[in-house]
């Protein structure tokens, strides 16, 4: 069984992106730049927002968080997007969802400019994605395809099975791997919570994406030998033994799936380190595309 590293390839990913930046910065260029857009004073979005502003800096790339209160009208918060849609410096926005309840998130999405929507949540991204075009690929999914080229795992023709069909990670990454296309060529099935018996189809899986949001919800008697497992989830269970009282575990009973797998990654530390390396891909991707 290999252990598919998210940390380390997510390494990788910022230490190539420094370069390109840091040669940007010799030659007298402008560099990329990220900005985050905060609304209200959810902590966990202001440990996220921070956390992407950190690795931003550590890679060379602008970076600006624009904090407002929860307070700001929906008419506000479109024309600071509009400001920043048609301003050089910042090549990628970012707004930190979930936005307070008056605020229409769809809108603030679509008033995104599609050159500038690095989180692959603007309908015009998604359904270039659909179509197989190339564009802004949301950051969860788009790292699992980096992990399985990254590893060299054979997709063309494989069978993956995604279970979850949530717009950020179980429909964007069906519709990625089911593209004509390199490091994608699979045969995908989705399932999800109307499916009368998850093992049946999950069985059938040469690749198994788990996308469900329930703690260990995958068991080994639900996979078939030398299948390939990337699990996606981030839940907390509770543990005495840690001094937070709770330990972080994914939607995969690790200990025996692994027993079967002939590639895992493991929560923490696969899947989870990818979103923020993609997320700087994606910016570096929106400077070249649209911000020489
Ligand atoms: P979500 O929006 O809650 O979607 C969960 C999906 O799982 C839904 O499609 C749901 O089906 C399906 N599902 C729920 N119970 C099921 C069951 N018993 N059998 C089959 N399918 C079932 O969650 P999400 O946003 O996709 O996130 C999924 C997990 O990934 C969460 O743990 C989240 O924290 C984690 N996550 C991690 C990252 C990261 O690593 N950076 C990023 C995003 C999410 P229905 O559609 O029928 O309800």
């Amino acid at each position: 069984m290999i252990l598919i590293d998210g940390k380390k390839v997510a390494a990788e990913i910022r230490s190539e992106l420094k370069e390109k930046i840091t040669l940007l910065k010799e030659e007298g260029k402008n560099v990329p730049g990220l900005v985050a857009i905060i609304v209200g004073d959810d902590p966990a979005s202001h440990i996220y927002v921070s956390s992407k502003g950190k690795a931003c800096l550590e890679i060379g790339m602008r970076t600006k968080t624009e904090i407002f209160d929860a307070d700001i009208s929906e008419g506000e918060l479109l024309e600071v997007i509009k400001y920043y849609n048609s301003n050089n410096d910042y090549h990628g926005i970012l707004v930190q969802l979930p936005l307070p309840k008056h605020i229409n998130e769809d809108l603030v999405i679509e008033t995104i400019s599609p050159r500038k929507d690095v989180d692959g949540f603007h309908p015009v991204s998604i359904g270039n994605l659909v179509i197989g075009k190339d564009t802004f690929a949301s950051c969860t999914p788009a790292g699992i395809k980096e992990l399985l080229n990254r590893y060299k795992i054979e997709t063309k023709g494989k069978h993956v099975v995604v279970v979850g069909r949530s717009n950020i990670v179980g429909k964007p990454i069906a519709n990625i791997m089911l593209q004509k296309a390199e490091g994608a060529n699979s045969v995908v099935t989705v399932v999800h919570s109307a499916a009368k018996e998850i093992s049946y189809y999950s069985k059938q899986a040469d690749i198994l994406i788990a996308a469900i949001g329930k703690a260990e919800f995958i068991k080994a008697d639900m996979v078939k030998d030398g299948v390939v497992v990337i699990d996606v989830g981030i839940n907390r269970i509770e543990d005495s033994s840690k001094t937070k009282g709770y330990r972080i575990v994914g939607d995969v009973d690790f200990a025996n799936v692994s027993k079967k797998a002939s590639f895992i990654t493991p929560v923490p530390g696969g899947v989870g380190p990818m979103t923020i390396a993609m997320l700087l891909s994606n910016t570096f991707k929106a400077y070249e595309l649209y911000g020489k």
